[in-house]
């Protein structure tokens, strides 16, 4: 198997810009991929950087309504919303480009995963990626199309009989389940802030897939405020099991960095090193479960200096089989590039200082916990559709 690892990058992916006030800065991506330079990530000869073109209708229409890829070209050369379809809203505000924007964010991890699946490199980083709202005909939560549906998509036409999606943004990732709701090809896992307090008001544990596919939508409805040990543990009771189960052949995950405690949008409450953890973890797996095939993306994640840089920088790291050690301190050159364009300091330390510690699901629970009945929900809803056992690991 190759050793290289894709990282998809090139500035003009700072085009998919709702403009200022937005909380989804392209300068997240910007500071990021400097802080990977400035640890050297991106400079080893087994990491390829590579850039995208706006792709081809064709391929948005592999997961888009022709209607609506025709109308988010109007919005986007002409200036004309349709809220009808999502465009021109407060969340997704019509831009000049925006078609072209978003059709490279897409080529990206379609070209990535198509690399992966053919042996060209073992894993592939679309941080750009991970716009798990759009829906086949409509814009949603700061996403236009959605790359994700569209990479898996092109997995299957390529011959891929079982791809997993996993989801860790503090989201709901419902525009990939919606798209893949009845086929049992695809496994959508999406752990997340329940959908009584936070947007998109979807993903109960009892969505489990449409006729002839259930048990392929798993759902983990996290209370706010469920923090790093019931996330961690939340997490553990239900990823590993339903992957090692549904046997895929590709891995693609969603690694939203808005569970983090000091995001503005969510209330997970999660330190840097929860989510370090969990890549880790979704890396392994791909490697234990579909011999390495695995296409990381980012998605939401609107601490736009205090920790979008550090988290998925921590991604590019373990992706790239550098894994940053989380007591690095960060390099002065970056702290120095964040002063310049933002006028004040950033953290200086990979880590967060977490103690990450969580207790296995193995080790019993406990019905008086909001997060363990979060947890046995999704389990008794989905496991016995997948053939597994909801009471015991
Ligand atoms: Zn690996
Ligand atoms: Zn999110």
């Amino acid at each position: 198997m190759s050793q290289r690892v894709r990282v998809v990058w090139t500035p003009e992916l700072l085009d998919y810009d709702f403009g200022p006030g937005h909380p989804m800065a392209p300068l997240r991506l910007d500071l990021t991929i400097r802080l990977a330079r400035a640890l050297g990530l991106l400079q080893h000869p087994d990491v390829e950087v590579v850039g995208a073109e706006p792709a081809a209708d064709r391929v948005l229409e592999l997961a888009h309504e022709p209607e609506y890829v025709a109308a988010v070209r109007r919005a986007s050369s002409e200036g004309i919303g349709d809220p009808a379809r999502g465009l021109g809203t407060e969340d997704d505000p019509v831009f000049p480009g925006m078609h072209e924007a978003a059709a490279r964010v897409v080529t990206g991890s379609r070209d990535a995963a198509l690399a992966v699946w053919r042996g060209e490199v073992a894993h592939a980083v679309n941080l750009t990626g991970g716009m798990h709202h759009a829906m086949p005909g409509a814009a949603s939560g700061f996403c236009v199309y959605n790359d994700a549906a569209v990479a898996i998509r092109a997995l299957l036409a390529e011959g891929a009989q079982r791809v997993a999606y996993v989801d860790i943004d503090a989201h709901h990732g419902d525009g990939v389940q919606a798209a893949f709701w009845d086929d049992p090809r695809v496994l959508t896992v999406s752990v997340h802030e329940s959908g009584r307090t936070l947007f998109p008001g979807t993903g109960d544990p009892v969505d489990i897939g449409g006729a002839g596919a259930h048990g392929t939508a798993v759902n983990v409805a996290l209370p706010s405020h469920t923090g790093d040990a019931g996330w961690l543990r939340a997490v553990d009771a239900v990823v590993p099991e339903v992957l090692r189960e549904f046997r895929p052949q590709f891995l693609v995950s969603q690694h939203g960095c808005d569970a983090h405690v000091e995001d503005p949008i969510a209330n997970l409450d999660l330190s840097l090193d929860a989510g370090r953890l969990a890549s880790a973890w979704l890396h392994q797996l791909a490697h234990e479960v579909c011999d390495g095939r695995w296409l990381a993306l980012g998605g939401g994640g609107y601490a736009v200096v205090d920790v979008v840089p550090r988290a998925w920088t921590h991604l590019l790291a373990e992706a790239t089989h550098r894994p940053v050690d989380p007591a690095t301190r960060v390099p002065r050159s970056w702290l120095d590039q964040v002063v310049a364009l933002y006028g004040r300091e950033a953290p200086g330390s990979m880590t967060d200082g977490a103690a990450l510690r969580w207790r296995p699901w193995s080790a019993g629970f406990d019905p008086d916990e909001a997060v363990d009945r979060a947890v046995t929900a999704t389990r008794r809803a989905v496991f016995p559709a997948l053939g597994l056992d909801p009471a015991v690991e």
